[in-house]
């Protein structure tokens, strides 16, 4: 928190024009702090008069990292369904609980979802918290992220991760704010440090031109997201055991703010690029939206679905459900066919992991050859045509 002695400030406003982030204003010959400051501490260099502290919560307060064990996957349900993200995290969680020599747990707040969780433990975990109430039959951020918090202060997880999904954003959040934890948002990797067993959190920073790695040495638990697709679920192993542990949990903390009327399923046409096994993308390359019938027609052939650069979907030619990278969704086909993209680490953040990756540039030094499985530097409108007659002509 950034505070502001009164005494001491003058009321100068140097902190207001060091602020990139427009935060701090000086009002009545005062600096007032607004909701928008990151926390920086621009301001507090360029405060003469050093009326400016950002008061450290969390390290004066002594944490007893011993007491805190285990690594936790939030599990995500939509009606009744587990989501694939929560496979995946056990996946990672496995990994990471492996290291650390702990239990891996899912935690499954829901109603009437105790058959989900032998499959929770078939794909990973040791242990299932479960809350089972009809009053968690809808997502609502502020009961979910009330019973996590206390979960998580009564059973003390080193690790808590979740999917960087609506609801992963949505309630993850409030849970570190409210337990003064650290948090770093859509990782795509996680590693436990072998000198400490410290939580190694990378993700893209800076627009994506970086990958910076992050630890939360003072806080516990060590919080993450992670997106959908990033990370590998484990075969199922329905041998597996393990146990259903059913916390109690005080009846206020299921009364919530939110009343939901109606849950309504969007309508679309179109096929989330997430769950489809071949992906043709294209990007400024393609020129147009017309550009994009020559990928479509080599989608059809190939049983898949379009993607694009997000400079196509800027450009209007292909809407924003099919943008694959930073921004867009993260995706992971068997075959993913790059036309027209140069590989910007935006886009590729969000496609690298396909199992086959063919790239067609007329530019051979572009950077999504460094990472394709196979590369035709050439004509975008030559070799894609072709290439569709050769399928069309082999499957014949
Ligand atoms: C914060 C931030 C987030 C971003 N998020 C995303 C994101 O989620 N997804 C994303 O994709 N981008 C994202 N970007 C943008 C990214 O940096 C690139 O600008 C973008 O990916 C470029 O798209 P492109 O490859 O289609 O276009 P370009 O970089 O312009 O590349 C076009 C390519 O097409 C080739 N080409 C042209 N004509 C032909 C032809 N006839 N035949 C064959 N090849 C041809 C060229 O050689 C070139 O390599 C983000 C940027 C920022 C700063």
């Amino acid at each position: 928190m950034l505070k502001v002695d009164i005494d001491k400030c003058v009321g100068c406003g140097a902190c207001e024009e060091s602020c990139p982030f427009g935060a701090i204003v000086v009002e009545d010959g005062v600096a007032v702090v607004g909701d928008g400051c990151t926390l920086c501490g621009t301001c507090v260099d360029a405060c003469d008069v050093e009326a400016l502290e950002i008061e450290d919560i969390g390290r004066d307060q002594k944490i007893d990292f011993d007491a805190w064990s285990g690594v936790w996957v939030f599990i995500e349900s939509r009606q009744g369904v587990i989501a694939d993200v929560s496979y995946e995290l056990l996946g990672i969680g496995r990994q990471l609980a492996d290291d650390r020599g702990v239990a891996l747990c899912g935690v499954l707040l829901g109603n009437d979802l105790r058959d989900s969780c032998d499959s929770l433990i078939a794909g990973g975990a040791d242990i299932v918290y479960l809350v089972d109430n009809p009053a968690l039959g809808h997502y609502r951020e502020d009961v979910y992220g009330r019973i996590l918090e206390h979960l998580i202060r009564e059973y003390k997880p080193e690790i808590v991760l979740a999917g960087a999904t609506a609801i992963g954003r949505s309630v993850i959040p409030q849970v570190a704010t409210a337990l003064g934890a650290g948090l770093t948002a859509d990782c795509t990797q996680l590693a436990i440090r072998r000198e400490d067993g410290m939580l190694l959190q990378t993700r893209p920073a800076f627009g994506g031109n970086i990958m910076a790695t992050i630890e939360c040495p003072h806080s516990r638990p060590q919080m993450a997201t992670v997106r959908a697709r990033v990370m590998a679920p484990l075969e199922p192993d329905p041998g597996r055991s393990g146990e259903v542990i059913t916390p109690g949990v005080d009846r206020e903390l299921f009364t919530s703010d939110v009343e939901v009327l109606e849950t309504v399923r969007e309508e679309t046409d179109q096929v989330n690029i997430q769950e489809v096994e071949v992906l043709v993308a294209g990007g400024r390359g393609l020129e147009s939206e017309k550009g994009f019938a020559i990928l479509r027609e080599l989608a059809d052939e190939l049983n898949g679905a379009l993607a694009a650069s997000r400079a196509a979907v800027d450009a209007g030619w292909v809407s924003y459900p099919h943008q694959v990278g930073q921004t867009g969704k993260t995706v992971c086909p068997k075959l993913y066919i790059a036309c027209g993209i140069s590989g910007a680490i935006q886009h590729a953040v969000g496609m690298q992991s396909a199992k086959t990756i063919v790239a067609i540039n007329r530019d051979a030094e572009a950077p999504i050859f460094d990472i394709a499985t196979y590369g035709v530097v050439g004509d975008l409108f030559e070799i894609v045509p072709a290439l569709t007659q050769k399928i069309r002509e082999a499957r014949k």
